[in-house]
């Protein structure tokens, strides 16, 4: 699905756009166009962890200046991780805002911060001042993250009370957030809850990280699973695709572009499981539960065909393969499982009843399924992206789809590779300490923001 309106207003029609206001999304700048910018990168906050970062930055080849400056920056990392009240904040937050203006097309601002106690789980011992700060941190975040211009994002990293600031998965978690692998990712925290994790960098994380693991990702026909399937292949993994047979054609098409291998079989059968275990024969390093379907009606209008269908292939299945992944001792020594969720699965949506309820349980049980996970040395997260271009959404009604692209700040949909890269990220070795959460690519879509 092309969008033809992002081509009119950066082509023939960009003088009327820009007069009449309009919605003026710019092309963003992904892997095919480089990992990283070259201009330098600003670090601000005076603790010890921006000393880290600048060190760590300089030694992974990226230019670094500790002051602002009136030169042109790809990136600015800000440190709030020392903030003890919510005053503490505004040195910072306002030599980020002087510092906009400097930034290049697609760049980056990424948000450093400890973790905030948010009700029902809070500790009863949080101090209140403490707590406000920290979430005042990403309310600062989220904000610029709309206010961002040219095709440019915000996000954060919230790094749990005792993990250190530079554990692996914090530095793997900047690399994607610095690179055009997350494009697509806009106004989002990314969790990092343990130290685990390997340690990485900044070249690692853009080569193949992934060499010598084996990926099962179901869904593999087209869209979205075919963008992954091709970016875990790119990134070294040996993939075995699944889709139904009726997709086998195109299954077999996508295979041989990845070199991957393909397997048949729907995943809502009683053993798929046990299926898989048996036809991948090899441990499984790194499983993507990409295959999903809608039936869309209103509730009052809802046959329970349409509603048990959806649990079945969107959530039930995920929760039967991975018991008997389990049950099999098929995983890997570290495996890396990632759900795909959706924005909809966050905020709801109108004649979505069933689709949201499958979603929403995806976001649940990644967030329950984690601690079994870590006792194999593992995680599960999952993915939850907003309006992406495939066939499943060229299905959608002109208007609601143009509607559903501009309501994003980045002004546009996302494409199947932005949500393909965001899983590699979550499959690297590096992401140990991320696990149990959910990660939106979205653009920062307006709905469940
Ligand atoms: P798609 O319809 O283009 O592809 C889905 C694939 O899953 C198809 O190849 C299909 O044959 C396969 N599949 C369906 N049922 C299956 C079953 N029982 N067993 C095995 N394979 C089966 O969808 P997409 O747009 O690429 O979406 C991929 C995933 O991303 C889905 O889980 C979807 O809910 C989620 N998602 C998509 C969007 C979007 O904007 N496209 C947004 C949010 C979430």
């Amino acid at each position: 699905m092309t969008d033809r309106y992002t081509r009119l207003a950066n082509g023939p029609l960009k003088a009327l756009v820009k007069t009449l206001g309009l919605p003026s999304p710019v092309p963003l700048r992904r892997y095919r166009d480089g990992a990283y910018l070259s201009e330098p990168v600003l670090v601000l906050g005076a603790g010890a962890a921006a000393d880290a970062y600048a060190q760590i930055l300089l030694d992974n080849g990226f230019e670094v200046r500790r002051k602002p400056t009136s030169e042109k920056l790809s990136a600015v990392l800000a440190f709030f991780d020392e903030a003890q009240t919510p005053t503490d904040l505004s040195e910072t937050a306002l030599e980020i805002g002087g510092a906009l203006r400097g930034l290049v097309r697609c760049s980056r601002v990424v948000v450093f911060s400890r973790d905030a106690h948010i009700a029902p789980e809070r500790p009863a011992d949080v101090d209140p001042a403490l707590n406000a700060a920290r979430s005042g941190t990403l309310g600062l975040m989220r904000s610029l993250a709309h206010e961002m211009r040219g095709g440019s994002t915000a996000n954060g990293i919230v790094v749990s009370d005792g993990v250190p600031m530079d554990a692996p998965s914090v530095q793997g978690a900047l690399w994607f957030l610095l690179s055009s692998k997350s494009a697509y990712v806009s106004g989002q925290p990314l969790h990092v809850t343990t130290a685990d994790g390997e340690a990485t960098t900044a070249e690692a994380l853009a080569g193949t990280h992934l060499d010598g693991r084996v990926a099962v990702v179901t869904g593999a026909a087209r869209g979205i699973g075919a963008a992954i399937a091709a970016t875990l292949a790119r990134d070294g993994a040996s993939v075995v695709g699944v889709d139904v047979p009726q997709a086998g054609d195109a299954l077999a098409r996508t295979m041989n572009e990845v070199g991957g291998t393909a397997l048949q079989l729907d995943i809502t059968a009683e053993d798929a499981g046990r299926v898989i275990a048996q036809r991948v024969g090899a441990p499984i390093d790194i499983f993507v539960h990409n295959a999903g379907i809608t039936r869309d009606r209103m509730l009052a209008n809802m046959e329970s065909s349409r509603w048990d269908s959806v649990i079945a292939v969107n959530i039930d299945a995920q929760l039967r393969i991975n018991a008997q992944l389990t049950e099999a001792g098929a995983w890997g020594s570290s495996p890396r499982v990632v759900s795909l969720a959706s924005t909809s699965g966050i905020a709801g949506n109108r004649g979505q009843t069933n689709y949201s309820a499958s979603k929403a349980g995806v976001i649940g049980m990644a967030a329950a399924a984690a601690d079994s996970f870590a006792a194999q040395g593992g995680t599960i997260n999952a993915v939850a992206p907003g309006f992406i271009e495939t066939e499943m959404t060229a299905t959608m009604p002109t208007l609601t789809r143009e509607v559903a692209r501009r309501i994003a700040s980045l002004q546009q949909g996302g494409l199947p590779d932005d949500v393909a890269e965001a899983i590699a990220f979550l499959a690297a070795g590096s992401s140990g300490g991320i696990s149990g959460t959910t990660l939106r690519v979205c653009g920062q879509n307006m709905v469940g923001a």
